[in-house]
């Protein structure tokens, strides 16, 4: 398996049943309720768009109401389906090469964060860059670049997704920006690969993405220590907390749910989203580990949704707003009401832009210009 592959869900779980829609925007505002509605719902908790995702559209929405001009970026600001199809109706586009944009205008660095020379080119050619990485993606992208720092230092880069998941393609160019060894590990063959690799006098500093599996992360983080030790190579930060708190509450609310013996789990999300994927793969785990068979839907709204029975979970991805997770839970029409499990560690919690331009432009300063980038 290449770097950074991870494990497909077939591999992860047999037997596991996981059904995905034919569309995955599929929306229709107006729900109707099933009949007959099934016995009860757990509804995980948060639920909602999180603060890093609310951050970056509240960033997008009032540069649409600022600027006269067309918006672009260099990936959607997030993998909300609903947010993304709504800013492409604004008339936003994302993924066009800086060259190929006119001087001027509104360009904008997606929550997932991305390389230095992003934002170096999109200035170069003359745009407006405004930054929306997540504070908590910064948090990482801080912490590699202090591995420079580090006498032999090199990053380990935990990470179970995609090769071209932007989050980890914006970290791997934070480190060849400064020029620190990259290595991105995903299963025990990585590790096993890296730690033969690495020289004793070496550290390893363990950074990951902030979506992955917290559990998963954490065993790798410490097979790769023990693997490291006995090679007399130094290991230094625990990745399993680069997992952010929301990610991490919505899996635990998920293997709360599973543990109370829900027949059907339903996951609200977007099928590209990576936090989305991680609850389904949780989930699977959960059932596996407990021998029970559980039935999976992955989906954007209650349209998507087949008849379910009995005890059913709702779940959500960190990007997926609230109103559909409500549309499914009512699509289901529990006849035994709605259970809320979990924690709302989300609530209260808001974020601001670790740019400062981009801050002052939705913190009611006003921004220096929106001319300059
Ligand atoms: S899921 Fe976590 S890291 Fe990603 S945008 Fe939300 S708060 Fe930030």
């Amino acid at each position: 398996m290449a770097p950074g592959e991870g494990l497909s869900m077939k591999e992860l779980a047999p037997g596991v049943q996981l059904w995905r829609p034919e569309s995955d925007l599929l929306h229709d505002p107006n729900v109707v309720p099933q009949e007959p509605g099934c016995r009860q719902v757990l509804v995980g908790l948060p639920l909602g768009e999180c603060g890093g995702v609310a951050m970056a559209n509240k960033v997008i929405v009032e540069l649409g109401s600022r600027s006269p001009q067309r918006l672009y970026g260099n990936h959607p600001p997030t993998h909300g389906a609903d947010s993304t199809a709504d800013f492409v109706g604004m008339g936003a586009r994302f993924g066009i090469a800086p060259a190929d944009i006119s001087p001027g205008q509104p360009y904008v660095i997606s929550a997932h964060g991305a390389a230095p020379s992003v934002a170096r080119e999109a200035k170069a050619s003359g745009l407006q860059v405004f930054d929306v990485t997540c504070p908590l993606v910064y948090r990482t992208h801080e912490a590699i670049k202090r591995v420079a720092e580090v006498a032999g230092g090199r990053v380990a880069y935990i990470s179970f997704g995609k090769p071209d998941h932007p989050e980890l393609v914006g970290a791997a160019g934070v480190a060849a920006e400064h020029e620190i060894p990259f290595d991105v590990i995903g299963n025990r063959e990585h590790v096993d690969a890296l730690a033969t690799s690495a020289q004793p006098g070496e550290t390893i500093v363990v950074v990951g993405q902030t979506t992955n599996n917290s559990d998963q992360a954490g065993e790798l983080a410490e097979y790769l220590a023990a693997q490291a030790a006995q090679r007399g190579i130094t290991v230094g930060r625990a990745a399993s907390r680069d997992v952010c708190h929301t990610v991490r509450d919505r899996q635990e609310s998920t293997r709360l749910i599973v543990a109370r013996r829900v027949g059907s789990l339903v996951v609200v999300g977007s099928v590209n989203s990576k936090n989305t994927e991680s609850l389904a793969k949780v989930g699977a785990e959960e059932a596996q580990r407990s021998g029970r068979p559980l039935d999976i839907y992955l989906v954007n709204s209650w349209g998507q949704l087949p008849i379910l029975g009995g005890d059913v979970g709702v779940v959500s991805g960190a990007s997926t707003r609230a109103q559909n997770v409500h549309g499914v839970t009512t699509r289901l029409a529990p006849r035994h009401g709605v259970t809320e499990v979990g924690v709302d560690t989300d609530k209260g919690i808001t974020f601001l832009p670790v740019d400062a331009k981009t801050r002052a432009l939705i913190s009611g300063e006003e921004p220096t210009s929106l001319r300059q980038g």
